[in-house]
């Protein structure tokens, strides 16, 4: 069914023109998490530039502000998992001992290296097989850089590889003094990103705030409401994730992101099995990208990555996958669509 729409679609884009022409080139998407964090430090440029070359269809940026109200591309307001900031900046902590991006202005953050992920507590990797905390020299990158690295990989190769920002704790944001969605659409526009033909998503936990870009913000792009169950952005979530809830986002957004755990479960491969949510979601008009892939990091009904991924992508339908392994998910994906092909 689903194949059938996106071919009429296509025809009808060829032939008419009345409708934008689909931004993928299949139907299922691989989203570089933080990069090719699974190969390099989390949100380093290199990281970037190799989920580029790995066959990513979009790479992510995770967004908070430093205290001079510039949008660095970092996972956590705390910076001390995954940098030296602690040891550079002591005495710089707040009263819960973290180290926040938000206090530091960016050329502060510029002088700080970028590590491997470690445990807040014990300083071990949170990944073991992983690139080796502490060694070689990376940096902490802005957008801008990120856009400027993602378009100019995508001239000087031919590609046509999107973006994926998420907006990060907004609301803490505006406690903390700034509005950080408004400093960030504000960028994807100078930076040419629009309208829903354009290759980009933002993404947030926070349903109030999707409501806001589209009407206050007026962005007029994708938007996916992540969904979990951690945290206060998440208290609504169990309700968002029924068929009315899922009616009541696709008014907003044009997708979600669930957590893996929302879209199959199981204590063991015969016992996997894949929930109803791809499918209302599918049924109130929404994409669904879930969260994340990880070959070293697998759910006890997946024996590989590849495992997951069929799971996930082609028995639940999903229509793409947050991974830290891009290679693995663009090779899966292309070895998927040879074989049904004729
Ligand atoms: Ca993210």
């Amino acid at each position: 069914m689903k194949a059938l729409g996106f071919l009429t679609l296509t025809f009808l884009a060829g032939s008419l023109r009345l409708f934008p022409a689909p931004v993928q080139d299949s139907d299922k998407i691989v989203i570089a998490h933080r990069g090719a964090s699974g190969y390099l430090p989390e949100h380093t440029l290199p990281a970037k530039a190799m989920a580029h070359a790995m066959g990513a269809d979009y790479i992510e940026q995770d967004l908070v502000l430093s205290a001079d109200g510039v949008p660095v591309v970092l996972h956590d307001t705390q910076i001390d998992t995954v940098t030296d900031v602690s040891a550079r900046f002591p005495g710089r902590a707040r009263q819960d001992g973290r180290f926040y991006a938000i206090d530091f202005t960016l050329a502060e953050l510029k002088r700080l290296s970028i590590t491997e992920r470690v445990d807040p507590k014990t300083r071990a990797p949170v990944f073991e097989r992983r690139f080796p905390p502490g060694k070689s020299s990376f940096q902490i990158a802005t957008l801008e850089e990120e856009l400027q690295l993602i378009q100019g990989l995508n001239k000087s190769t031919g590609k046509t590889v999107g973006i994926y920002p998420e907006i990060k704790r907004p609301a803490w944001h505006r406690r903390e003094g700034q509005d950080i969605s408004r400093i960030v659409v504000e960028i994807l526009r100078q930076y040419g990103y629009r309208t829903k033909e354009d290759k980009v998503y933002i993404q947030c936990f926070d349903a109030e705030e999707l409501r806001r870009l589209r009407d206050e913000l007026a962005w007029g792009g994708r938007l996916v409401q992540l969904l979990g169950d951690k945290g206060e952005e998440c208290a609504d979530h169990p309700r968002l994730m029924t068929p009315p809830g899922l009616r009541e986002l696709a008014r907003v957004v044009d997708g979600i992101g669930p957590s893996l755990r929302h879209v199959a479960t199981g204590t063991s491969a015969p016992d996997a099995r894949i929930t109803d949510l791809v499918r209302d979601a599918h049924a109130a008009g929404l994409e669904v990208h879930p969260y994340t892939a990880r070959a070293d990091e697998l759910p006890p009904y997946a024996p590989s990555i590849e495992d997951l991924l069929d799971m996930v992508l082609f028995r639940a339908g999903a229509d793409g996958i947050f991974t830290d392994h891009p290679d693995r998910a663009a090779a899966f994906v292309l070895d998927k669509l040879r074989k049904q092909t004729p």
